[in-house]
């Protein structure tokens, strides 16, 4: 039992021998690290027992809750078959009936299903796969992807290079290939002091422009549908999402959502795109594939494209492509139990009054003080706090405003992770009606607290 540790030295450990992502690290070994012991339905216990409201279903990832019986059951039966073999010349029973049930729930164009075991390695998949499928058919110009302006796709070198965010990627800048960015229609950023109608068609047209004067050098279009999440929970209209689907139709450029975090349930629908009524040409899936449980990850493949991969053995039309773990059973098994209590429960249906119900939680956080903008897409939110909230002027980084606040929830029992300044929700989707509340609520306190002794 890892609990069985003392404290002590799993501190010293953890500060000599760990190097935590997205961590400061000098700030981190300055302070005692919060050890999580176990978890249970929508809850994270400490050494010490004391409970914590995982407001960010760790990391973006959980759905149904920690130690679900069903989930957790299903990875002990499969344990008890077979751990791991490979997807590479052999096949296994969980990875085969997870993508038929995969395809089932999913965007009807979409039919083939190639796993891997992170969003980044599911971006890295569709980039490749869109090159190759232009390459394939002789259009050998096809080198070039757009994505939106401060769009996230992974940490790895071709994510990194269609996403870009300044704040976490700047210091990789010459290792990356060129991308073309498009603003997306956020109001406040890049179309300021315009209504939402008016920078919705200015972003069209932006997009439009650039995707039709580059319309034979790109490869495809990559989208976060509905919300920007890393960038600080972005939100954009439905329209903008089907505007870029339809450019992308006029232009014959390849269409890819990376719905790896606002996929499985997060906007309200199984996928995000289906807001839309649009099927992408591929889809990234991670973060809550398993439940959240186990790394995996998916790119879905129209049958288009995977047939462009057909040819004899010679004519080396192969996907040359694969990592050690594609196609995990165990990681499959959590993923077919998890998919399953989505039938089972009635999740979606379930979550319809509680967005409306986290909606009006939030309508008295946007009137607080320093709060310049609250940005909700399902149980994905964002909320920004600014120095000065009209201007949106930012606090100086230097006053770790956002990490001040969320330290303050902590001590309340609830755990929340910020992106800079902008305080980010996005509980599991088993939370109830008193926990969106409560998590509202310590959160709204918390940014007061904060507020007030600065
Ligand atoms: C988290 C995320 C990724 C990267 O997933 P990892 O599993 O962390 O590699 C990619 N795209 C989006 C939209 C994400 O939110």
């Amino acid at each position: 039992m890892t609990s069985g540790h003392d404290p002590s030295s799993l501190k010293q450990w953890d500060h000599s021998f760990l190097w935590h992502p997205f961590t400061p690290m000098r700030e981190w070994m300055a302070e005692d690290p919060l050890f999580i012991a176990r978890a249970e339905g929508n809850y994270l216990f400490d050494q010490q027992g004391n409970r914590y409201f995982d407001g960010v279903s760790s990391l973006w990832a959980n759905v149904h809750g920690h130690g679900r019986p069903e989930i957790v059951e299903a990875i002990r039966n499969q344990l008890d078959a077979v751990a791991h073999t490979t997807m590479l010349g052999l096949s296994n029973i969980p990875a085969t009936v997870f993508a038929k049930k995969l395809i089932d729930a999913a965007p009807s164009g979409l039919r083939r299903v190639f796993y891997s075991d992170a969003g980044a390695t599911a971006v890295e998949i569709a980039l490749k796969m869109a090159f190759e499928y232009w390459a394939l058919q002789g259009e050998t110009k096809r080198d070039c992807y757009v994505s939106l302006t401060e769009s996230y796709h992974g940490d790895t070198i071709g994510a990194m290079s269609v996403g870009y965010s300044e704040g976490f990627h700047a210091r990789y800048r010459r290792l990356l290939f060129p991308c073309l960015r498009i603003a997306p229609p956020h109001a406040f950023r890049y179309y300021r002091r315009e209504s939402p109608g008016q920078a919705l068609a200015h972003a069209l047209e932006e997009a439009e422009r650039t995707l039709r004067e580059n319309r034979e050098r790109i490869a495809a279009l990559f989208v976060e549908p509905l919300m920007q999440g890393a960038a600080g929970m972005w939100a954009h209209p439905v329209e903008y999402l089907s505007g870029l689907h339809r450019l992308c139709r006029e232009n014959n450029i390849l269409f890819i959502a990376d719905e790896v975090a606002v996929g499985f349930g997060r906007t309200g629908r199984m996928f995000a795109c289906e807001h839309a009524g649009i099927s992408p040409d591929l889809m990234c899936l991670g973060k809550g594939i398993s439940g959240g449980v186990l790394p995996l990850a998916a790119t879905l493949a129209t049958e288009e494209i995977f047939e462009a991969f057909l040819g004899e053995y010679e004519e080396r039309k192969t996907f040359f492509h694969g990592h050690t773990y594609t196609g995990n059973p165990l990681a499959c098994a959590a993923a077919i139990a998890s998919l399953d209590l989505f039938a089972k429960e009635n999740t979606l249906a379930r979550m319809a009054p509680l967005i409306a119900q986290m909606e009006r939680l939030l309508q008295p956080v946007r009137e607080q003080d320093h709060v310049s903008d609250v940005r909700q897409w399902g149980f994905l939110v964002g909320i920004e706090l600014a120095e000065d909230a009209a201007a949106r002027k930012p606090f100086p980084a230097a006053k770790r405003i956002g990490k001040q606040v969320i330290l303050e929830a902590r001590k309340q029992g609830v755990i929340i992770r910020p992106l800079g300044d902008v305080i980010i929700l996005n509980p599991p989707l088993s939370t109830t009606a008193q926990e969106l509340e409560r998590l509202v609520h310590v959160t709204a306190e918390s940014i007061r607290a904060v507020m007030k002794s600065c």
